[in-house]
């Protein structure tokens, strides 16, 4: 090329647009450090004034972190290599700010006389950095890590284990009826929850890292240097009672309890998947045990987990199967002894295992869900076959049906009720479902529910009366027809003068709440004599009938047997 560019003034013009309208910010430093020159008004980046820092030493501007590095980058450029490094200065204000530097050294005559210094200010760019990694490894309702991050540090804790002296163990927390809280206070006031636990935890595993917000409710904390079993039962009994003292959300004291499964390392063959797992699957059993309370995990746990997981493979075929089928047992009138009523009781007719009883599997059932399509079933059934001895002449009763939790929480399950009934035209009143007292936590909810039900025609009973948590509230103000006192009172009436005392208090009250009461697994005539005495109005139990099969069922229905008794 030849022309403008060997024209010393063309050059002139060149090189000072290039210094004073580059978009990048360019300083002159001399072979001390100090500031030369500016290609524009130092205040917009710096904050100080171009004579604030003509003669001012670069290295006044530097964050103590990225001094050393600043000055062997400045040694190696005066020594003629070009560098580029990024740096943190401050601001005259104090704020920080990142930048990247590029050096070059400033020659004339073959002599290094300074250093050129492009800046450009990737603070922004550090910032959203920032943010991507907080929202990759962070919760952002908590700030607490998260899953990924608290793995990651796991891993690397074990790689190191080997220099430590105590065992590395993992919780795995719970926090116990959260879905309650949610549903009954709304989800803000969950959330509110959520972050007061996080706070008390915090305060438990201080070290950052070692707590992490899994996800939901869930929580996993690393405790390190464990030294044996009786110095984590020690860290585990002080870690339940943060949950002592009750939160207060809106005004209102909650008292929130957890549930901790926890997994300690063995030695070599330990990885972090494999720990959370395990203590995972110990907190299920302790969940399943009742909750508000830690388990370590062990390989017991581990067998009867992998049951219950073949166990819902099995619920899932044999519904698909048709292995399920009802019994049903008889509901006597205490004061004529006539039957007035049946209840249905699953069971399973299962290939191998012969007639599976409903504690075996319904609680795997609700686990999974599967208690939903079963349920389901379990209402069709026992409605249709209602329906046909009612057809074949017999005197109309209602039929009972036991309707789980989990049920419950389905949507439109009144729909579904409503579609059963009129596909098996069975009037509603002989239909009765019983429910237990732990529906009534969710007030609002089931209240609508229960309402709705009524609406229906449907009847309402409390089944095992006394056994959950029990409020007057729900007794008078939800449409309920009728209270079955649960076995386990009536099992001792005769021994026990305090069963004997609930018995009669639960008549008398649901008596003056003008609700019908049903004493349920009455064995022996004294029970009955007792309830009798006390007004009961009903009794199912062996005394009467063990659960029957269909056919069986429909002889003693067409016999019109009444129960034994002595007047
Ligand atoms: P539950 O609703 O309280 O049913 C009464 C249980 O007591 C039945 O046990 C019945 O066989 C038993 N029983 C009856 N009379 C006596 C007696 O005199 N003495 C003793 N010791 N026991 C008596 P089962 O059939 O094993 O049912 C157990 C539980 O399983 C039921 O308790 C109910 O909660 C649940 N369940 C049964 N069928 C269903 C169903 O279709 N759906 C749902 N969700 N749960 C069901
Ligand atoms: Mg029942
Ligand atoms: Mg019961």
């Amino acid at each position: 090329m030849n022309g403008c560019s060997d024209n010393p003034a063309y050059q002139n013009v060149l090189l000072h647009s290039l210094y004073y309208d580059n978009p990048l910010a360019i300083a002159v430093i001399d072979r001390f450090g100090r500031f030369l020159d500016i290609n524009r008004d130092p205040y917009d980046m710096f904050g100080y004034s171009r004579e604030e820092l003509a003669g001012q030493p670069f290295s006044d501007l530097l964050d103590e972190l990225s001094y050393d590095m600043t000055m062997q980058v400045f040694e190696r450029t005066l020594a003629g290599e070009k560098c580029s490094q990024e740096i943190r200065v401050l601001h005259k204000d104090g704020h920080p700010l990142d930048l990247n530097i590029d050096t070059v050294p400033l020659m004339r005559r073959k002599k290094t006389i300074g250093i050129v210094v492009f800046f450009q200010d990737i603070s922004e760019r550090k910032r959203t950095m920032e943010k991507i990694r907080f929202m990759a490894y962070f919760d952002d309702m908590t700030g607490l890590p998260n899953r990924r991050y608290f793995t990651e540090r796991l891993e690397d804790k074990l790689a190191g284990a080997d220099k430590r002296d105590g065992q590395l163990a993992v919780c795995y927390l719970g926090v116990d009826q959260f879905k309650l809280v949610n549903a009954s206070y709304g989800k803000d006031i969950g959330d509110m929850l959520l972050m007061m636990i996080a706070e008390r935890l915090t305060g438990f595993f201080p070290e950052t890292g070692n707590l992490a917000r899994m996800e939901g409710d869930e929580f996993a904390g690393l405790l390190e240097d464990v030294r044996d079993q009786e110095d984590l039962s020690g860290r585990m009994d002080e870690l339940m009672r943060l949950f002592e003292k009750p939160f207060e959300l809106a005004g209102v004291h909650l008292h929130i309890s957890v549930s901790v499964g926890i997994s300690i390392t063995q030695g070599a063959g330990d990885d972090a998947i494999g720990l959370l797992k395990k203590a995972d699957t110990a907190l299920h059993r302790v969940k399943e045990n009742g909750k508000n309370d830690y388990l370590l995990f062990s390989s017991d746990i581990a067998h009867t987990a992998l049951h219950k997981l073949t166990l819902q493979h099995e619920i899932k075929k044999a519904l698909q199967n048709q292995e399920f089928l009802l019994y049903y047992q008889p509901q006597y009138d205490l004061a004529s002894g006539r039957i007035v009523g049946v209840e249905a009781l699953v069971r399973w007719k299962h290939p191998e295992r012969g007639l599976v009883p409903p504690g075996e599997f319904i609680p795997a059932a609700e686990e999974s869900g599967l208690i939903v399509p079963l349920g389901e079933w379990v209402l069709q059934e026992a409605c249709r076959q209602n329906k046909s001895w009612q057809d074949a002449g017999m005197t109309p009763i209602p039929v009972s049906v036991n309707l789980s939790f989990r049920q419950f929480a389905q949507r439109n399950l009144i729909g579904k009720i409503a579609d059963i009934l009129q596909k098996t035209k069975l009037d509603p009143r002989y239909l009765e479902l019983e429910i237990t007292e732990s529906i009534t936590m969710d007030v609002e909810r089931a209240s609508r529910f229960l309402q709705e039900l009524a609406d229906l025609g449907v009847g309402i009973s409390i089944d095992d009366f006394g056994t959950g948590y029990s409020s007057f509230h729900y007794l008078r103000n939800f449409p309920i027809g009728s209270l079955k006192i649960d076995r386990s009172f009536v099992r001792d009436i005769q021994q026990d003068p305090s069963d004997a005392a609930i018995v009669s208090a639960i008549i008398a009250m649901a008596h003056n709440l003008q609700l019908q009461v049903i004493a349920e697994g009455v064995e022996t005539e004294e029970q009955v004599k007792f309830l009798r005495h006390h007004r009961c109005d009903e009794m199912q139990g062996y005394f009467g009938s063990p659960p029957l099969p269909r056919e069986r069922m429909k002889e003693l229905l067409l016999s019109e047997s009444v129960l034994p008794m002595n007047h």
